[in-house]
């Protein structure tokens, strides 16, 4: 007799960190070792994210969103300056402009690369623009170098949030190999991790050191300890987190090769569905994904599916929920629905599915079924 599927019993993550022997041999190296902190991990770890996204320099630091603080406050944006970002993205890519008192100015996305709209760039434009934060969304780049050569022209900085794409290109050049600075975010569902960790990667050395010093309590780069120069912050990131970052950097290829599979059994068990939009990489580009995004039919009401696929077992997510909707951003800023409206209608629509380099092949074909299930008959949700 067959089970009811709810009694299946199996749990699907919606993302799952890949770890490995490696990954224990160094940590525990560095337990061993009496340096947890500021250390020659650090070191291999920074040069190994720079390497991989074709800049000269490399700054470790706690999270993405120091990462990107880090690089704010460098450029030296500070407050009222305005900065041209997107709505649809995680809050940190606006909050780290709010910590300077910048201001974001957020410019629509268009619905092939979910990136903001080069097109509307121009519109955006005031007196005060001094930068552009574009956001490459699931792994996928956004137009990136039509975003960057607008920047160019109008002398701005560009700080590239590399926070989902690493690993990914475009015409050949690595994501992340674009901005001022662009950042990376290694918390455990993106492409590699450290726990929670960031890097800051550029071609400018000055920049570099600033950012050092920024992460280090803004102590002068000649590392006296007592001597501070400027107002730091703690961003540093510990030795085990490198150490486990370094490993990642060696197994980035296998870990990318499970994506690319889990991607394509999802494409083979999915396609060919009206309702159902998957993700896929545009034209000169090569896509390292990071979550499996896919885009509902309008008529599919969303967030009941997601209720209904959670009592089966199967976790699934909207992503993202727009910035300019969020709560402290309506009351800061007055920001209302229909302020973004493809960014709104993308939103409405998108489900994050189970998605690891870890992801069985049989996994993958029951979060299809279910899904499919749920949708795809009449009198279900869909139409
Ligand atoms: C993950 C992420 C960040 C920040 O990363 P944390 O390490 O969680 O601080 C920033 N921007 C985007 C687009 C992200 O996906």
């Amino acid at each position: 007799m067959a089970a009811p599927r709810e009694s299946v019993g199996r749990t699907i993550p919606l993302a799952r960190p890949d770890i490995g022997e490696r990954e224990l041999e160094l940590v525990t190296q560095v337990l061993r070792s009496d340096v947890l902190a500021m250390g020659s991990f650090t070191e291999r770890f920074e040069a190994g994210i720079a390497e991989l996204a074709g800049r000269r320099e490399g700054v470790a630091c706690s999270s993405g969103t120091a990462g990107l603080h880090l690089g704010v406050r460098a450029l030296g944006i500070v407050e009222g300056d305005e900065v041209l970002t997107t709505p649809f993205s995680f809050v940190a890519s606006a909050n780290c402009l709010l910590y300077e008192r910048a201001v974001p100015r957020f410019v629509d996305i268009e619905e092939d690369s979910l990136g903001m709209d080069p097109d509307l760039l121009a519109a955006a434009t005031g007196a005060r623009t001094r930068a552009v934060l574009p956001v490459h969304v699931f792994g996928r780049p956004c137009k990136i170098e039509a975003i960057n050569s607008f920047a160019r022209q109008r002398g701005w900085s560009v700080i590239e949030d590399a926070c989902e794409g690493l690993g990914s290109s475009v015409h050949g050049r690595p994501l992340g190999s674009f901005g001022d600075v662009a950042v990376f975010a290694f918390y455990p569902n993106k492409q590699i991790t450290t726990g929670e960790g960031g890097m800051v990667v550029t071609d400018d050395p000055g920049l570099a050191d600033t950012m050092r010093s920024l992460r280090n309590q803004g102590r002068d780069t000649d590392g006296t300890w007592l001597r501070h120069v400027r107002l730091g912050y703690n961003y540093r990131l510990d030795e085990m987190s490198a150490a486990l970052g370094v490993a990642q950097v060696e197994r980035l290829e296998e870990l990318r090769r499970g994506r690319t599979r889990v991607a394509a059994a999802y494409e083979q068990a999915l396609g060919g569905r009206n309702w159902l939009g998957l993700p896929r990489a545009g034209a000169g580009e090569d896509v390292d994904w990071f979550v499996y995004v896919v885009r509902l039919h309008p008529q599919i009401d969303r967030d009941t599916l997601v209720v209904r696929l959670a009592a089966l077992g199967v976790p699934s997510r909207p992503y993202f929920a727009p910035i300019h909707l969020q709560p402290f951003y309506r009351s800061m800023f007055g920001f209302k629905p229909g302020d973004f409206p493809v960014t709104e209608r993308v939103a409405a629509s998108t489900l994050a599915l189970p998605f690891s380099s870890r992801l069985s092949d049989d996994d993958v074909g029951h979060v299809a079924e279910v899904l499919i299930d749920a949708i795809d008959r009449p009198g279900r949700l869909g139409g």
